[in-house]
């Protein structure tokens, strides 16, 4: 008798164990529950290092750079490396190209 009642208790603990990863993964839709936070991508369509647009033919290279916690675009490598060495005077930029795309839907 108690043989089964440790038995029952074993087997309820293993079905809350297989349950709960798949109820954990079941719609993670809007913000990770995760430790880390992603890194936002501030969605800029132009390179502030050349001021080109970014995702054309030529720019096959683009590419993504993270600085505090966001992601900026750039259309190549050299341009993330530049970005770099000064991403406060690029973030500016990029943070214009974004205010103005706001203002003026074309
Ligand atoms: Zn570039």
């Amino acid at each position: 008798m108690r043989m089964a009642l440790v038995l029952m208790s074993v087997v309820g603990i293993l079905i809350a164990l297989s349950s709960a990863p798949a109820v954990a993964g079941a719609g993670p839709d809007g913000k990770t529950a995760g430790g880390s936070t992603p890194a936002v991508d501030v969605g800029n369509k132009i390179c502030p290092v050349t001021g080109e647009k970014i995702g054309s033919m030529e720019h096959e290279k683009a590419t993504k750079v993270e600085y505090k916690g966001k992601l900026y675009n750039l259309c190549c490598p050299m341009c993330a490396a530049e970005f770099k060495k000064n991403p406060a005077k690029y973030v500016k930029v990029v943070e214009k190209e974004l205010e103005s795309s706001k203002k003026k839907p074309s």
